[in-house]
């Protein structure tokens, strides 16, 4: 079971062969025998669990079906959920218990999903390796003195160890495609404005865009159907006609143009990673596909110019926590102002201070024309990279991280370093694109290697077609991480 892939659950569930209770005591099992040392769930309500599960049984046993219906899915502790915690990784949200859910967690149970926690994060999704929590850091399962990449790391080493069939995730510069990429998982963006952000905590609200985690192509495209949708109480939702973002995962290869950037494939690139990349790339040659080596000459410029529009926004979406109506709030002040200084100065980590004081910085007087309008310059020319690249080819493939997952505490000293890391996937977020991640290799130590693909527009069902026809003829994202207590589910 815990190998199956989504559609193989919902068939044992559809065929009686087990109940949607079963199935989640089973996850939550594992996530008590595991969770100890990986750190992946900030919150665990088994109670709450096995309600929805029952409800899941009950409405199969009513005559429901759906793909989702009875199989649990964990999700990122930055989206609400109703009379349960929803922490953000902060300290500022230790106690917070939302009274509505966001729009994805509606969808999920409006599918009859059950839901199975709430995964680990990077403080408010600003991070690159889930260190910046407050409620600790995340072991990569892959090797547990490694991080799992961030921000939704938690998610990634939930749905990598098998503690969970799939999960969700946010990514505003990378944060579902690069912890996908160093936790040997499947992650998708999809094109900004596809999933509601509604009931999602804003980080960067003109990038975040939420996206599934998990072990295919096809599983990552099922839990899409469920999660895309316009919502008229996100104000960037797009409204468009439903798609079926499994209709073309048979397609056939031949014919594809890939598009391979020089930028991504250079110096700066870890050579194992190129390695690994550049070998899943001659597979796709293999089956027709034709590459053609293109351009996107602003993407040594989309680090800096994300680190200024991303703070920017950070900026003002957190001016709300202010120890007034909700979040933390210090013991003891003595006036109204430090009030506000002392529960901000408690509640916020050291990394999302920095991004305010970066972005209060960037959009003051004087300031704002030399940083933040420069960067908004720049966003749109990284976009008409884009749209030039895409008159050459179909969709672009390259690295998702130019490194595999590095040690903890390698990087808490260097923001700066760790900021470079994101340089591959910032450029699609910036430009609003679609991007996954799925696995296509491992390095010396055993590490993981993401190869993203990034496609024009709407172009989802395209990019998880590609991805699963690699997934047909590979089995690298069916590998389960070396730990005895891990592989036992083989
Ligand atoms: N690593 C990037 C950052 O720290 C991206 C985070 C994200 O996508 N939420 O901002």
């Amino acid at each position: 079971m815990f190998n199956a892939s989504l559609p193989e659950l919902s068939a044992a569930l559809e065929d009686g062969k087990i109940s949607s209770v079963e199935l989640t005591e089973l996850f939550l099992d594992r996530i008590r025998k595991l969770d100890g040392e990986l750190n992946a769930f900030i919150t665990v309500d088994a109670a709450r669990s096995l309600e929805d599960a029952r409800s899941a049984d009950a409405r199969r046993s009513a005559g429901e079906t759906g793909p989702l219906l009875g199989i649990p899915i964990a999700h990122k502790d930055i989206f609400c959920t109703q009379g349960l915690a929803t922490t953000c990784g902060s300290k500022m949200l230790a106690n917070f218990v939302s009274p509505y859910d966001a729009h994805i967690i509606e969808k999920f149970a409006a599918a009859g999903a059950v839901l199975l926690g709430k995964t680990n994060m990077d403080e408010f999704a600003m991070g690159s390796s889930n260190e910046s929590s407050y409620f600790g850091f995340v072991r990569n399962p892959w090797r547990k003195t490694a991080v799992p990449g961030g921000s939704s790391g938690g998610s990634a080493a939930a749905v990598a160890a098998r503690m969970a069939p799939a999960a969700t995730g946010t990514d505003t510069g990378g944060s579902i495609r690069q912890p996908a990429s160093f936790s040997g998982v499947c992650g998708l963006k999809p094109t900004y404005g596809v999933v509601s952000r509604y009931g999602m905590i804003a980080f960067a609200s003109s990038l975040d865009q939420g996206g599934p985690l998990a072990r295919s192509a096809a599983d990552l495209a099922a839990l899409l159907n469920v999660m895309a949708g316009f919502d008229a109480r996100d104000s960037t939702s797009l409204d468009r006609p439903v798609e079926d973002y499994a209709r073309d995962l048979s397609r056939p290869i031949a014919g594809l143009r890939i598009g391979l950037p020089r930028e991504y494939l250079g110096d700066g690139v870890n050579g194992e990673v190129a390695a690994r990349v550049r070998d899943a790339i001659l597979w796709f040659e293999s089956q027709g596909a034709k590459s053609v080596e293109i351009t996107l000459p602003n993407t040594r410029l989309s680090v800096p110019a994300y680190y200024v529009l991303a703070p920017a926004e950070a900026s003002s979406n957190l001016s709300r926590f202010d120890g007034v109506r909700y979040g933390h709030r210090a013991a003891k002040y003595a006036d109204l102002y430090e009030m506000y200084c002392k529960s901000r100065g408690e509640g916020f980590g050291a990394e999302v201070k920095r991004r305010i004081l970066v972005g209060t910085y960037v959009l003051s007087h004087g300031y704002y024309e030399a940083y933040y309008l420069q960067a908004q310059k720049i966003r749109r020319l990284i976009a008409a990279d884009f749209t030039a690249a895409f008159t050459q080819c179909d969709m672009i493939m390259g690295p998702a991280a130019p490194t595999t997952a590095y040690e903890i505490g390698a990087m808490s000293d260097d923001p700066v370093q760790m900021y470079l890391g994101d340089i591959f996937t910032i450029p699609a977020s910036l430009a609003g694109l679609p991007g996954l991640c799925v696995p296509c290799g491992f390095d010396a130590k055993g590490l993981p290697v993401g190869l993203q693909v990034i496609g024009p527009y709407f172009s989802e069902a395209r990019l998880l077609n590609a991805a699963h026809q690699f997934q047909q003829a590979t089995d690298w994202h069916q590998r389960v991480p070396p730990d005895a207590e891990i592989q036992v589910v083989r």
